[in-house]
């Protein structure tokens, strides 16, 4: 039988030192949460999204003081292929790793849904994907690596009424992930999607005061029947949670794991 085993990395290594990632969507949230994890692990960070210029510059330099990496920053509107394509031309076949998570959510009955929603909804947190996919695969296949990481959504496994373009969206992205994996099987490239439930972020505590306010219930009662009813665990997943799964899926452990859609939901889709 043919074991290959590798020398044991030094203790000051860090997982992804020498990599360099693009997280869209990153200015808040779970795309911050993911950039500083991969900061953590070692690798450069591209920043990118929408946000106050002051913020985005702390953002930045925390991140740098924090994990010692280098952090850059695109202000590409996920919108606009153009410049989706700049950004990653920019940064001249030296990307190793793409976290396809920059994505917006409008709620309304279909036969009112806006349509230009459903526009933008389809382009940020679908199209978006296909625009980085195609622009970074040239440069990680020259180099025999690359991570493709899509943040899709349980929403990308299963349906909720008033959602029509958020789910949509996001089942086509898993669809994506698979198509890209299959191609790309042969090249050290890997696509997986990580699909979460419902996970705390700042987006996340203004729902809950909203809803507190709006019923005149308890947060604690809002988080258990409104926002987690979906949800067995009745907990919210964290950045830092994602964050490491994404680590973990960019790392040489996950070299065989290529084309799955991974739950991050409590349990909400063995439902
Ligand atoms: P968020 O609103 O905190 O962050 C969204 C990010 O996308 C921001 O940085 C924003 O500036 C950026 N963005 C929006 N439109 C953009 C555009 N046109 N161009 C560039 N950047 C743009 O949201 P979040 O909760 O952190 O969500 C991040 C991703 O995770 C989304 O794809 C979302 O669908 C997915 N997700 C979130 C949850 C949740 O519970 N929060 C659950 C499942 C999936």
């Amino acid at each position: 039988m043919n074991i290959q085993t590798k020398p044991q990395a030094s203790k000051s290594a860090r997982l992804l030192d020498g990599k360099v990632s693009l997280v869209t969507g990153s200015t808040s949230g779970i795309g911050l949460g993911i950039a500083r994890a991969l900061a953590e692990a070692g690798s450069a960070v591209v920043l990118n999204g929408f946000g106050e210029a002051a913020d985005i510059a702390a953002a930045q330099a925390a991140i740098e003081t924090d994990f010692g990496v280098k952090v850059s920053y695109s202000a590409a509107d996920m919108t606009r292929p153009d410049e989706i394509a700049s950004m990653i031309a920019a940064l001249q076949g030296n990307l190793d790793i793409v976290v396809n998570n920059a994505g917006i959510q409008h709620v309304a009955p279909i036969d009112q849904f806006p349509v230009e929603k459903w526009n933008a909804i389809l382009a940020i947190n679908l199209s978006s994907a296909f625009h980085t996919i195609r622009a970074a695969l040239p440069g990680m296949r020259a180099r025999g690596y690359g991570r493709i990481i899509n943040i899709a959504s349980a929403h990308g496994l299963v349906g909720s009424p008033f959602k029509a373009a958020y789910v949509a969206a996001k089942h086509g992205i898993v669809g994506l992930t698979k198509v890209v994996a299959l191609e790309t099987a042969e090249d050290g490239i890997t696509c997986n999607a990580i699909c979460p439930g419902y996970v705390y972020t700042p987006l996340v505590e203004a729902q809950i005061e909203g809803q507190a306010k709006a019923h005149n219930i308890p947060r604690e009662q809002v988080i258990r029947e409104v926002l987690l009813a979906q949800q067995p665990n009745k907990r919210f997943a964290t950045v830092e949670e994602l964050g490491a799964l994404t680590v973990f899926l960019a790392s040489d452990a996950a070299v065989s794991i290529t084309g799955a859609a991974l739950p991050v939901d409590g349990g909400w889709t063995a439902h």
